[in-house]
């Protein structure tokens, strides 16, 4: 028997917003998350944005183009228990915030991410009322794992303790590489770049950023999207627009 293997990709645009990096420069900023569909219909969705309740602190960049993953979903016909697994890359505000929607769903996340955020990081604080909800079932995964046929995760701590990204492969695309934020803008991607504040040693992040380069290299990974680069978003194909 074949096995169910991974059709199309979807690009959830959250928000975009201009930050200013001084000098009158702008950095464009995208918040987004994702889905993928099974040849089987399964869909698995990838983070879940910022929490509906998130106060944004005062001096923050105003968000623009705002539509919410459930939003997002209903755009192509699913509803919230349509998805069956949702990969949790890790709970920082900004990518765990409706979690809650999604009790039907299995959560798979890093085993030393979830243990560092269910000790009571503070980092995570923020959308814990939303990713610690007892409905919620998480299976705990260590290292780089194959979900599904042609769907993985990759462990790339740095960015956080057990953050993880996600390669997808797909018929036409072939393999695509959602980085998520081990390196958060496209310019980064490279062995020499800094750990960003709140980010991990030195060189753990350049560790992870070059596990993640050798993969792109062994792989011939062609599509490669970065965490919160608005720049490169205005390049790719973003929902209803799907790649396969
Ligand atoms: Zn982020």
């Amino acid at each position: 028997m074949t096995q169910s293997t991974a059709q199309r990709l979807y690009l959830f645009q959250l928000s975009t917003s201009d930050v200013p990096i001084g000098g009158g420069r702008i950095l464009p900023m995208v918040a987004a998350c994702y889905l993928v569909q099974m040849e089987d219909g399964k869909n698995i969705l990838i983070d879940t944005g910022l929490p509906a309740d998130y106060q944004r602190p005062a001096g923050m960049p105003a968000a623009e183009n705002q539509m919410n993953v459930l939003e997002h979903l209903a755009e192509i016909g699913l509803k919230p228990d349509d998805v069956n697994m949702v990969i949790t890359t890790h709970f920082d505000v900004d990518h765990a915030g409706y979690n809650d929607y999604f009790p039907k769903a299995e959560f798979i996340v890093q085993r030393s991410h979830y243990e560092l955020a269910k000790a009571g990081d503070p980092r995570f604080a923020a959308a814990r009322p939303h990713w610690d909800d007892p409905a919620l079932k998480y299976r705990l995964v260590e290292g780089d794992v194959e979900l599904l046929p042609g769907l993985w995760v990759i462990e790339s701590s740095g960015h956080a303790p057990g953050h993880q990204s996600v390669l997808v492969v797909l018929p036409e695309t072939g393999p695509v590489l959602l980085v998520i934020d081990a390196v958060i803008l496209q310019r980064l991607f490279t062995v020499e770049r800094p750990a960003l504040p709140d980010e991990g040693s030195a060189d753990e992040v350049r560790a992870t950023t070059r596990k993640l380069l050798d993969l792109v290299e062994r792989e011939h990974i062609q599509v490669i999207v970065f965490g919160h680069d608005g720049e490169q978003w205005k390049t790719l194909k973003k929902s209803p627009e799907f790649y396969d």
